[in-house]
């Protein structure tokens, strides 16, 4: 800690680096949860023995570890130690670029805990288990409605797992009709990792597409489509709007290319929440996309799952789908899984879905109502194009030229580039951030050096000019104390950390 600044701006409020040394990092648990036990402490009372006792199994008892004991309160107060050195959007603004971090209503939490959805088990008959099933096909019903598409499957588990499954029911489309050989996914260069990673776990190759100002070269996929064969395209995986924060106006021209060298078009569907009741999918081309649940529609979202992938397609693609389909017997008004579709790709997981999502996935639709999800859409994009008008002459933004028509959809990307010639690092920045109890965006995608800002629909007007105020703080920083940015963070439980080593060798058992 090399300096402290003197903020006294009342919009911006105090980094907390200026609070006085000792009660810095005070919320920081010196020890680990092995170091607090206590001998015989014990967090709950297990209930009095009605059954004869009996020896437990040798294999099934472990010995050699030190397993603490400590009691409930001991317990509840190290994990809410943890949860406070968490960063998370109960409690912080957190802009991070193409995640759509926003709020889950709790109203969705209140739905899945119901004891008749949350105590269901996956093998119980369907005339058990009709409510959850019809729950099921309206959440199918919504989704398809939402894209214009035909039909949905509720199977994958995330974004990730939703582009594998289309992808796998394109490649059975195309084998069924006798085009085995479309092996060959075209994707603009801005594409998300996960695109290519999925091609490659389908055994695709990933070809990319040059983009220029944002938008999708058609040159180049039309030199790209001779130069592999029309015949060997499979599809266009596209994010519309896409990682640049743009709606790709030239979309249909870019769908007409790839379908009539006979490919199909795939939405990455993670930036929906810009064009909720705003636009159909359908109507700019798609074949096929999924929806991230756990962005565009408030399922919780980290740490790996659980999230949503669904995946809608149409018609002709729908025999394709994994199994079982939750389906609707209009004559006998009964609700079904069917297992026996003999096209199908077969599963994606066990099970149905993950169920508890799609309880909060239909509750939050429901609870939005049509009007309610088109007030999303322009909500989001109204909030980025607020703060991008505001810092857009401190922070260089390539793409946001209003006097040209192209404006942010939902979210924006600026390349700092008159900051960073003053000798920060985009990592500064975002570090810098921090001590301000603020996220720093994505950071160096789709472009090196860029931050990517998302606001999201859920923040209100003096978040967003907090946000503006620290961003317009901090380059004032850079200019006149520019060692404060470059040392930050100042105050957080960790300070720069090697984040690809973390990643690759976690200390599971920390000594923090
Ligand atoms: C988040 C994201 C994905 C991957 O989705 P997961 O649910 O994290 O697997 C794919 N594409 C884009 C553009 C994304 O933002």
């Amino acid at each position: 800690m090399t300096s402290t600044t003197t903020t006294t701006d009342p919009a911006v409020g105090d980094a907390r680096h200026r609070l006085p040394a000792e009660t810095r990092g005070r919320r920081v648990p010196e020890r680990t949860i092995f170091e607090k036990s206590t001998t015989g402490a014990r967090a709950i009372e297990y209930p009095r023995l009605d059954v004869e006792e009996s020896a437990v199994p040798a294999e099934l008892t472990t010995s050699g570890t030190d397993w603490p004991e400590l009691s409930q309160l001991q317990v509840i107060r190290h994990y809410h130690h943890l949860s406070q050195r968490n960063f998370s959007i109960d409690g912080e603004f957190y802009p991070l670029g193409s995640c759509t971090m926003k709020y889950n209503p709790r109203i969705n939490e209140w739905a899945a805990a119901r004891p008749g959805l949350a105590s269901l088990h996956p093998l119980q008959d369907d005339d058990d288990i009709q409510g959850a099933l019809e729950l099921l096909f309206r959440t199918r019903r919504m989704l398809e409605e939402i894209s214009g598409l035909d039909e949905a499957s509720l199977q994958p588990a995330a974004g990730a797992h939703g582009e594998y499954t289309a992808l796998k029911v394109m490649r059975a489309y195309f084998a069924d009709h006798g085009q085995a050989q479309r092996d060959v996914v075209l994707a603009p260069d801005t594409a998300h990792g996960t695109n290519p990673a999925s091609c490659a776990m389908c055994g695709a190759g990933v070809v990319n597409v040059k983009t220029v100002d944002g938008y999708t070269d058609i040159d180049d996929l039309r030199r790209l489509i001779d130069e592999h064969g029309a015949e060997n395209i499979a599809g266009l995986m596209i994010t519309n709007p896409n990682t640049a924060g743009l709606f790709d106006s030239k979309i249909i021209e870019t769908a007409e290319i790839i379908h009539k060298a006979g490919g199909l078009i795939y939405l990455d569907g993670a930036n929906m929440n810009a064009i909720l009741g705003k636009a159909l999918p359908r109507d700019f081309g798609v074949d096929v996309m999924h929806y991230n649940v756990h962005k565009t529609f408030s399922t919780p979202h980290g740490c790996g799952g659980p999230g949503g992938g669904p995946i809608v397609v149409r018609d002709f693609l729908a025999p394709y789908l994994p199994v079982p389909q939750v389906i609707h017997d209009e004559a006998n008004d009964r609700y079904a899984l069917k297992h026996d579709i003999p096209k199908s790709i077969g599963k994606v997981r066990s099970f149905i879905t993950q169920f508890g999502i799609m309880v909060r996935c239909w509750t939050y639709i429901a609870s939005c109502g049509p009007d309610g999800l088109r007030n999303i859409a322009e909500t989001a994009v109204i909030n980025a194009n607020y703060i991008a008008s505001r810092l857009r002459h401190r922070y260089e933004m390539p793409y946001f030229r209003p006097e040209a028509g192209a404006y942010a959809a939902h979210e924006f990307i600026t390349v700092p580039r008159s900051l960073l010639d003053r000798g920060v690092k985009l990592d500064d920045i975002a570090k810098r951030l921090i001590d301000y109890g603020i996220h720093p965006p994505t950071m160096h995608w789709p472009v090196i050096n860029c931050l990517m800002v998302e606001p999201t629909d859920t923040e209100p007007r003096n978040v967003l000019d907090r946000f503006v105020d620290v961003m317009l703080k901090i380059a004032d920083e850079i200019e006149g104390d520019i060692e404060t940015v470059q040392q930050a963070p100042h105050d957080a439980p960790t300070r720069r950390i090697d984040v690809v080593g973390s990643d690759r060798k976690p200390r599971l058992v920390s000594d923090l």
